[in-house]
């Protein structure tokens, strides 16, 4: 059999479509994912594409509603956006988002005026409205991508733990079982196990971290129209470090997602779900009579500084890296694949140092 000229590893939004770009390309293309398409956060995030406010994924955010408009496979990105409303119970620390973003119309809202744009808040909050948020189901984007994978020729082998085999300085293909399959380079799209499908000193270079997160899905007599989060998270993407609890609420489909945690553990969801909707009941109060339909639990895949790690790792021939999206792969993991994929074909390299697989 001859050697695919790309091995995958993982199946989650990024890897998913990392495979469908580069099949489209041309590419003979083997992705391993071990557990299930979407097994990860990618099947139980909040469900949400969203600007990220950080101006160096702006076009990253830009760039992959295109892709999502034109998916197919059974993906709808709603047509216009729901309006992101980022909500504060401290009105007078809400601070307005930075200038640089006067794209999304930011307007700030309070007393009658919110209630009128969002009847479902409580009393007393302030909010900042940003034209931003196309809620998605939470799988919807990984599943379309596989499907446009597969439609363009790519292997999808499901149930395949591999890690990435290195021999004489260069990505030889990945161990599964045991065994090696040999293959033209490699790209390692693990999510939070992106290190150790690595291993190894080239490891030590992809310092990305899982940052687990809890979702409660409700059913709710009044959802909220828009998506709605507490402001804060901007901390997440900076050094800072992130709080254990930030409100959020997404509602996609007629089932709302309140979340959400940030640990560095695997929590149980069972034990934080009571606090995840106290907090929301805060700023949502139907959320109290809302019927649970379940919960979601997954690991955001964390980077040093926040942002993803994109391309060929330096020290290793043929091996590269697509991961570290932190709380926005869904957001950015299309245009995100499209740039490693474009690398990894030879065409010309976009990637910005910033994003850069090499940058640690
Ligand atoms: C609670 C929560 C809510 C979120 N909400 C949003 C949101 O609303 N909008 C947004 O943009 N982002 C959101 N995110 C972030 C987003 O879900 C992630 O950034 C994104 O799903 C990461 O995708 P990925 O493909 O990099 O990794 P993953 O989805 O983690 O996929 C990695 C895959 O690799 C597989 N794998 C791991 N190791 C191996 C191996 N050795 N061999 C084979 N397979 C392997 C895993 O089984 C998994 O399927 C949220 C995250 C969380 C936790």
């Amino acid at each position: 059999m001859t050697a695919p000229d790309v091995a995958v590893i993982g199946g989650g939004i990024v890897g998913c479509a990392l495979a469908a770009f580069l099949a489209e390309g041309g590419a003979r293309v083997v992705l391993y994912e071990r557990e299930a398409i979407a097994a990860g956060a990618s099947g139980r995030n909040s469900g949400v594409v969203q600007h990220t406010l950080d101006a160096a994924l702006s076009s990253l955010y830009e760039e992959s509603l295109e892709h999502y408009r034109t998916l197919g496979h059974g993906f709808e990105l709603p047509a216009e956006p729901a309006g992101l409303l980022l909500v504060s119970d401290h009105p007078e620390t809400l601070e307005a988002p930075p200038a640089e973003f006067a794209e999304l119309r930011p307007t700030f809202l309070e007393g009658a005026a919110l209630k009128a744009a969002e009847p479902a808040l409580a009393d007393g909050l302030a909010a900042y409205r940003l034209e931003t948020g196309h809620p998605v189901p939470p799988a919807a984007a990984a599943s379309a991508f596989a499907a446009s994978a597969r439609a363009a020729g790519a292997d999808l082998r499901i149930g395949a733990a591999a890690h990435v085999a290195i021999e004489d300085g260069r990505a030889a293909g990945v161990t599964v079982g045991g065994e090696l399959h040999a293959a033209g380079a490699v790209v390692v799209a693990a999510g939070p196990w992106t290190p150790e499908a690595i291993t190894g000193d080239a490891a030590r270079r992809v310092p990305i971290a899982p940052l687990w997160g809890v979702v409660v899905e409700l059913e709710l007599a009044a959802p909220p129209r828009h998506v709605l989060e507490e402001a804060g998270i901007d901390v997440l993407t900076s050094e800072a470090g992130a709080p254990a609890t930030l409100f959020s609420a997404v509602t996609a489909r007629g089932i709302s997602a309140v979340g959400s945690t940030f640990l560095p553990e695997r929590p149980d969801p069972a034990a934080l779900a009571p606090g995840v909707l106290a907090r929301g009941a805060r700023f949502l109060p139907g959320l109290t009579s809302g019927r649970v339909l379940g919960l979601r639990a997954c690991a955001r895949p964390s980077s040093a500084d926040g942002r993803p790690m994109l391309g060929l790792l330096p020290g290793v021939e043929g091996l590269a890296v697509a991961s570290g999206h932190g709380p926005w792969g869904i957001t950015l993991g299309p245009a995100s694949a499209r740039l490693v994929a474009d690398q990894l074909l030879g065409h010309p390299a976009e990637i910005p140092p910033a994003l850069g697989a090499g940058r640690f």
